[in-house]
């Protein structure tokens, strides 16, 4: 029996065609009254970096949350400004308000940089708006789910053979379960270091990068995977060295072995070695990572999702990167409701390899951020099938980290 002849015989047998109508009209969004947005807010938090909250409020009393960071300083203000593409209009169109305020600022710096990290922490609320307002998880609006938990690398933040906390450290993160694991091994005081400025390595200091690399890889057993990352600090010439030298430690990849401007460079780089090479995290929209996909200038790609334009943004990127057999790894640095929005992308699309977590050195802010608690078990997240993102930020436990001196949700004056 579908439910449209259970209470069509309900109704017969107990006289109550009203309650038919009701919830059929409740079950269908178009059916209830429009919604429409009343505000927009936010709040700073510095935690790895500064990270921007964004809540989108509604007439009917649904919130939607979202955050933005790495170039989320002038967030607050930017989304102030887009408050003119938003009052008043219907937040379950999500595409069409990011593409009005995106191309109303190609004048403006919506190419990347604060601009766009700002609209991708206010896209990310959208969603989570949306999916409240259906009554279905993010991953459901972008898709559907390609698999029901995520697997997450720990960025170790320890690599320093002479730390004689260090294997503590890293054997509590394999206690936690992690797959994989990141180490950085650029270092500006480096004493193997001749000029403060050029960032060509010297024998020394390659060496030291490679005293890293094979300390933390026999922390871990050989199916934990390693990436290591050089910030896009060095010249190519470096970033070509390096990626040779590591060469017998199979690394999940090499990240930003040279910086990511000039793609030719780092081409270079990938077609003169095996190991993988990794890029994204300071590109920005599709339009950032089509030359890169096009000039096969990276193996991996790693858009920060609350930086590069989105949760839609993400996944259309990840779909480009799929016509050309790429993964998909994103770089993430955010608290639990920004890493659950990366995990709703991550599940819906073919090409996902791991999502980044950057807070081991803050687990306890980490834990208490949201009011789900803890989401990460055994380095995997597991979706969850609650509306939205589905994760609730935790008032009190996020204010611990609020930026001081700034406002926390405060009304637009606006
Ligand atoms: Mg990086």
């Amino acid at each position: 029996m579908n439910r449209r002849s259970f209470f069509s015989a309900a109704g017969g047998a107990f006289a109550l065609p009203g309650l038919s109508a009701a919830v059929q009209s409740a079950s269908s969004p178009y059916r209830r009254p429009r919604l429409k947005i009343t505000d927009v807010r936010t709040a700073q938090v510095m935690a790895h970096g500064l990270q921007v909250h964004v809540r989108v409020y509604t007439d009917q009393g649904l919130i939607g949350q979202g955050e933005a960071t790495d170039a989320a300083s002038g967030a607050p203000l930017i989304i102030a400004g887009f408050r003119r593409f938003l009052i008043g209009q219907d937040p379950l169109n999500v595409d069409l308000l990011w593409e009005r305020i995106r191309t109303s600022g190609i004048f403006a710096g919506a190419q990347g940089g604060q601009f766009i990290t700002a609209l991708s922490g206010l896209e990310i609320a959208l969603w989570d708006l949306a999916g409240k307002a259906l009554g279905l998880p993010v991953y459901q609006l972008l898709g559907g789910k390609m698999r029901d938990r995520v697997r997450v690398y720990c960025d170790s933040q320890t690599e320093d053979p002479d730390d004689p906390s260090a294997p503590k450290k890293l054997e509590s993160i394999k206690a936690m379960g992690f797959t994989a694991v990141k180490i950085d091994i650029d270092e500006a005081n480096d004493p193997s270091r001749f000029d403060k400025v050029n960032w060509t390595a010297s024998n020394g200091e390659i060496e030291h990068m490679l005293r890293k690399i094979s300390f933390v890889r026999g922390q871990f057993p050989k199916d934990v995977d390693l990436a290591v990352d050089m910030h896009g600090r060095y010249d190519a010439t470096t970033g070509k060295r390096v990626a040779k030298e590591v060469e017998p430690f199979k690394l999940l990849w090499l990240e930003e072995p040279c910086p990511p401007e000039n793609l030719d460079a780092l081409r270079d780089i990938r077609e003169s070695t095996t190991t993988p090479i990794c890029c994204g995290e300071n590109l920005f929209l599709r339009h950032g990572f089509r030359p890169l996909l096009e000039k096969r200038a990276a193996d991996i790609i790693m858009p920060d999702i609350q930086k590069a334009g989105g949760l839609l943004e993400a996944r259309k990127i990840a779909d480009m990167a799929h016509t050309y057999y790429v993964p998909f790894a994103p770089h993430c640095v955010v608290s639990p409701i920004g890493l659950m929005s990366s995990c709703h992308v991550c599940a819906a699309v073919p090409n996902f390899l791991v999502l980044e977590w950057h807070w081991i050195q803050r687990l306890e802010l980490w834990r208490n951020f949201v009011k789900e608690g803890e989401i990460i078990e055994k380095g995997f997240v597991t979706l969850p099938d609650r509306p939205g993102l589905g994760v609730e930020m935790n008032e009190e436990g996020a204010r611990k980290a609020q930026v001081p001196g700034t406002g926390w949700f405060e009304p637009s004056r606006v």
